[in-house]
């Protein structure tokens, strides 16, 4: 007899194990329970559900599992402030994570975990290590809510706080998994999980506007944010192949879309790169684009990704670029790089594992 493969607990959301274990004869409030290990306790195994009878979870083990993520590797730098994990996944595909610590005003400490939602990435961005693993595949919504329960869990047993923040900035294209994404942050809303608030999730795209079009119409009052990187369709073009099918004119109808629905602010994640878009012009270029929108420019000093011959622009650049964004009002923060000693831009572990990057680790190995 052929064996069934078993299905990922992480996969449902509370009204779905509320149902299965409607299926399974129980009674109804022992969905909660199970979700609640599931997706608040961040259960390993069905076995550590001790408020259920043995019979019981016998019963549920017979068609269900906590799929693992098995911990390949991890690094820390920023003197702790800074993890990345590199994740195997049940096929044997990895993904990377990041999880910051960022100390907070009257003892409200921040901490933020950025998440893969795919194994690679078909959108090619040229300075992007991710998109240099290939395209790779969707994550399942228990991959996905599986690196922040495990994360949640390595804070938690390192005696830190836990997760407060969700970026959807790993490797992959949010949008190009959409569904799985939209359950996960569901998932990670439940007051019975980890009642992450919806304004503590952001999904960061590379500016897929008809997505964005379709998510200023669902009710999801999450934080937007979208990669723009140069104000230039040419340069942009050069830069990210997106901009082929959507340009920058399309993509900003999209983006007005979003902010007239939503009346919500859009961040504008741009990462500077040495003489490709960090000129004057290169600023004021921006400035016209986002003047009079409701806009936040993130200014991120890119991490060098030398095999494909980009490079961090000067710091005295990166104080010009934002000098002239102030000056026209618009709303900018330089982003301080976490993670340069561990090379955390998306991919760069994963390339390294895979022998793609013969250069010398430079992080800490952190401790597991
Ligand atoms: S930057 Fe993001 S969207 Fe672009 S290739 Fe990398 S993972 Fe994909």
């Amino acid at each position: 007899m052929l064996m069934q493969a078993l299905q990922d607990l992480r996969n449902l959301n509370k009204e779905e194990i509320t149902a299965l274990c409607r299926e399974l004869g129980w009674q109804s409030f022992r969905g909660g329970q199970v979700f609640s290990w599931v997706h608040a306790k961040g259960a390993a195994s069905i076995e550590e559900m001790t408020n259920l009878s043995r019979e019981q979870r016998q019963q549920l083990s017979e068609q269900y599992e906590i799929a693992p993520l098995v911990l390949l590797d991890s690094w820390q730098g920023d003197g702790g402030d800074t993890i990345k994990f590199l994740w195997q996944l049940a096929d044997g595909n990895t993904v990377e994570q990041v999880l910051m610590f960022y100390a907070g005003e009257n003892s409200r400490d921040r901490v933020s975990t950025c998440v893969s939602t795919q194994t690679g990435c078909a959108m090619g961005c040229k300075f992007c290590a991710t998109a240099m693993c290939g395209r790779g595949r969707n994550l399942t919504v228990g991959e996905i809510v599986g690196q922040i329960l495990l994360a949640n869990g390595w804070s938690r047993n390192h005696g830190k706080p836990s997760i407060t923040n969700v970026v959807y900035m790993g490797m992959g294209e949010p949008f190009a998994n959409w569904d799985n994404v939209k359950k996960s942050l569901q998932i990670l809303n439940d007051k019975n999980g980890l009642n992450i608030g919806w304004r503590r999730m952001t999904v960061s795209t590379c500016g897929l506007a008809d997505k964005i079009k379709e998510l200023a119409v669902e009710e999801f009052p999450l934080e937007l944010s979208v990669s723009l990187h140069s104000a230039d369709d040419e340069i942009r073009m050069a830069l990210m192949p997106i901009n082929k099918k959507y340009p920058l004119a399309v993509l900003m109808q999209a983006c007005d879309a979003f902010t007239e629905k939503t009346g919500r602010r859009i961040t504008y994640e741009y990462a500077l790169f040495r003489d490709v878009n960090d000129r004057r012009e290169d600023a004021e270029k921006l400035v016209r684009l986002l003047g009079g929108r409701l806009a936040f420019v993130n200014l991120i000093p890119a991490n060098p990704v030398e095999e494909a011959g980009f490079f961090p622009s000067k710091r005295e650049r990166i104080k010009e670029f934002a000098d002239i964004l102030e000056k026209n009002h618009i709303a900018v923060a330089v982003r301080v790089s976490r993670g340069q000693d561990i090379e955390a831009a998306c991919g760069q572990l994963k390339r390294r594992n895979q022998g793609g990057d013969p250069k010398e680790n430079v992080g800490k190995k952190a401790e597991v």
